[in-house]
C-alpha cells in the first residue's frame, strides 16, 4: 500500500492522539486535531470507498473512508462533497474543514480504527507529505480570526486538567508544609524560651514540700 498523505494543509496538530482528560467520552483523545482555517481542503490519505457521509452528533460532518483493513474518520466538517459508497483516490479532495459538532474552532479531527478500536494516527501518517496550499482548493478565502487558537484550547485543556491541578496542589502544598514547618520550629523556640523562664521561676519560689512542685506519688488526684 502507498504511503498515506497527510489529509489538511496546515501542519500544526493542536491536540495528539492520547492526551487524557475527562472531558471526552472515552476519557482520552482518540484521533489528532489539525488546526487549520474555516474552508479549508480536506484530501483522502489513500486510496479507498467512502463508508459514512453526513451528520454524526459530537463529531459534526464525519467523513469514514474504508483504507484496506483501517477506517479513516475525518469529523468537523463545513462542508462534505463525496458521498457514502463512492470510491476515492489519494489526494482526492473529500471536504472542507470546520467546526461542526463539538468543537472549539476549525480543525480537522483526524482517527485511524482497526477493528472498531482507535489507534495512534501518526505511525500511518509518518513521512506523509504536506500538500500545500493550493487557492483555487479553498472553497472559500477567509483571513483566519483563530490564529493561535490552538494554543489558546491547548492552555485551556490544560489549566481544565485535573492532573494540572494536582501537580499544582502538591507544590503548593509542600510550599505550605515547609512554611508551617518553618513557623512550628519558631514557634517550638519561643515557647521553649518561654517555658524555661516559667520553671525557673516556679523552682526558685517553690520550697520544698510546698503547693508549689508535688512530690512524685502524692499527687493532686490522689482522691
Ligand atoms: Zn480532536
Amino acid at each position: 500500500m502507498a504511503a498515506w498523505i497527510w489529509p489538511s494543509v496546515c501542519k500544526t496538530i493542536s491536540q495528539p492522539y492520547g492526551r487524557r482528560n475527562a472531558r471526552y467520552v472515552k476519557g482520552y483523545h482518540t484521533g489528532i486535531d489539525i488546526a487549520c482555517p474555516n474552508g479549508s481542503p480536506v484530501r483522502a490519505v489513500a486510496d479507498g470507498t467512502i463508508t459514512a457521509a453526513g451528520w454524526a452528533g459530537a463529531y459534526g460532518n464525519q467523513v469514514k473512508q474504508k483504507i484496506g483493513g483501517a477506517e479513516v474518520w475525518y469529523n468537523h466538517f463545513s462542508k462534505i462533497v463525496v458521498s457514502k459508497g463512492q470510491g476515492v483516490s489519494q489526494g482526492t479532495i473529500i471536504g472542507y474543514e470546520g467546526t461542526t459538532g463539538q468543537s472549539t474552532g476549525p480543525h480537522l479531527h483526524f482517527e485511524v480504527r482497526i477493528n472498531g478500536k482507535d489507534v495512534d494516527p501518526m505511525p500511518y501518517l509518518g513521512g506523509s507529505k504536506v500538500v500545500p496550499a493550493d487557492s483555487t482548493d479553498a472553497e472559500q478565502v477567509i483571513s483566519n480570526p483563530f490564529e493561535g487558537i490552538g494554543h489558546l484550547k491547548e492552555f485551556f485543556e490544560l489549566i481544565t486538567d485535573p492532573v494540572t491541578w494536582l501537580r499544582v496542589a502538591m507544590v503548593m502544598g509542600g510550599g505550605v508544609l515547609l512554611i508551617m514547618a518553618f513557623v512550628g520550629v519558631a514557634k517550638t523556640k519561643a515557647l521553649g524560651a518561654l517555658a524555661g523562664d516559667k520553671v525557673k521561676k516556679v523552682v526558685s519560689n517553690a520550697k520544698p514540700g510546698s503547693a508549689g512542685i508535688s512530690k512524685p506519688g502524692s499527687g493532686a488526684n490522689g482522691r
